[in-house]
């Protein structure tokens, strides 16, 4: 039996892909092993969100073929997309595979070893077109969504559901279409389904996920949410009614997939959790242009009255990027001020990354590293307290949690979970296994920054 490591990088979506690849290399026979040890074959699942995901992705090539210089290498995804040539070209490399051709990961490997098997270990080069024109597509004209069914994942207690692939938001800052490829939608029987048989695995919450999962549906050839249709939420509704499912937690959001409309349906959807993350970026107009994002703050703002309206204690998180080419102080000042007017549950602090390809690696008045720096410790020290505000409204209520995993902190063994809303909570463990089970508690206090305390 051969053995096979794999390793992640990246987002939700390649999470969901890597557990469907090693799904069905363990039902083809072969033996899972951790990417510490030995193995026969080593998978990256490789991502390109930024210069450093692509240096770690090539980290973990290397690392792989160091570990056992006889075993067979295989480079899968994003980094494959966008920088092919470069991949092919890799002494460490002896396998590619791009995206919307993970589900053939098994096949595509079997024939590989049986070629290596009859003595042909030809590592796939560009100069010997064998098999690389049919592991990696062109990703930006295919209309095709690749279908993936999941069974169980690494976690136990709640499982990422893939609903939709690819964007055609063209955000300047941002090489992911050039990796995703165009907006391509899963059926809606095909999720439900896998949530159906999720569910009868024994997981309570599900995850959707995706690379713009407001976008589902336009590729239905209906209006879209910019046009006030959502087929977001229309589905959203439908995975609510699944039996003994407990709750549904959305991905990444447009912020103008949210109106008072959409918020009225969600918060009319018991197992919907409070729980957006609610992408902004900038919190100035004129940034928020230059990278191309189609909304104003003030539009932004909407969404955010229009979710605590109607939901009592929404967590509202966020990514924000710093440092994009052409921030002044003023502009930056101005995201300040909005932030602080927000005040977000947790925000996600990135230093602007310059992305070949894409249209802001070529604007002037790049932002010089320390600036950029500098203005990320303002946010996270304002994360902090914002992030703690929020957490602290917890304080001596009770909450119902979904305990997931039983962990040491400081010497104490403590079972952890989750709110519905997002909070990281703990409590002391006993002889009881808390594992995928729900617990109305009180919380005390804090036990960390990030996490609460209760009994
Ligand atoms: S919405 Fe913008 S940032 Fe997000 S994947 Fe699409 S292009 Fe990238």
């Amino acid at each position: 039996m051969k053995s096979v490591a794999f390793h992640n990088l990246g987002c939700k979506v390649n999470s969901y892909e890597l557990d469907v690849m090693q799904q069905e290399l363990i039902e083809k026979g072969y033996e899972i092993v951790p990417f510490s040890q030995k193995a026969d074959i080593y998978i990256i699942n490789t991502c390109t969100v930024t210069n450093i995901a692509d240096r770690k992705s090539r980290q973990m090539l290397h690392k792989a073929r160091q570990m056992n210089p006889e075993a067979v290498v295989v480079a899968v995804g994003c980094y494959v997309q966008t920088d092919t040539e470069g991949v092919l070209l890799d002494e460490s490399v002896d396998l590619c595979v791009g995206n919307n051709r993970k589900k053939d990961l098994a096949k595509i490997l079997e024939e590989y070893l049986s070629r290596r098997e009859e003595g042909d270990d030809t590592p796939i080069r560009p100069e010997n077109k064998t098999l690389d024109d049919t592991t990696i597509i062109d990703i930006n004209h295919t209309d095709e969504y690749e279908e993936m069914t999941l069974k169980q994942t690494a976690e136990h207690t709640r499982a990422y559901i893939k609903i939709q692939d690819g964007c055609n938001q063209f955000c300047t800052y941002c090489a992911i279409p050039l990796a995703r490829g165009r907006v391509r939608s899963r059926k809606k029987e095909d999720v439900l389904a896998e949530i159906k048989g999720i569910v009868a695995a024994g997981y309570k919450e599900v995850v959707l996920t995706g690379i713009h999962i407001s976008s589902y549906g336009i590729d239905f050839g209906g209006k879209g949410y910019y046009d006030g249709e959502s087929l977001l939420i229309d589905l959203v509704e439908e995975i609510c009614q699944v039996d003994g499912l407990e709750r549904v937690r959305l991905g990444s959001l447009e912020p103008r997939v949210v109106t008072e409309e959409t918020a009225k349906r969600l918060a009319a959807l018991p197992k919907l959790c409070p729980h957006f993350h609610l992408s902004l970026q900038s919190g100035c107009d004129e940034t928020l242009q230059r990278m191309n994002r189609r909304y104003s703050a003030a539009e932004f703002l909407e969404s955010v009255k229009a979710l605590r309206s109607v939901f009592k204690h929404p967590g509202i998180t966020t990514d924000v990027i710093v440092g994009f080419p052409g921030e002044t102080e003023e502009e930056f000042r101005k995201t300040c001020a909005f932030l602080e007017q927000v005040e977000f549950f947790e925000m996600h602090i990135f230093k602007y990354s310059k992305r070949a390809k894409t249209k802001a690696a070529q604007m002037p008045n790049q932002v010089p590293e320390p600036v950029k720096t500098q203005r990320s410790n303002v946010l996270l020290e304002m994360e902090a307290r914002h992030s703690k505000a929020f957490r602290a409204d917890y304080l001596g209520q009770a909450v119902e949690v979904l305990f997931e995993e039983c962990k040491k902190i400081d010497h104490t063994e403590y079972w952890i979970g989750h709110t519905k809303d997002y909070v990281k909570v703990a409590v002391a463990a006993s002889a009881e296994n808390l594992a995928n089970c729900f617990k109305t508690v009180t919380v005390r206090e804090f036990l960390t920054e990030e996490i609460v305390l209760a009994e």
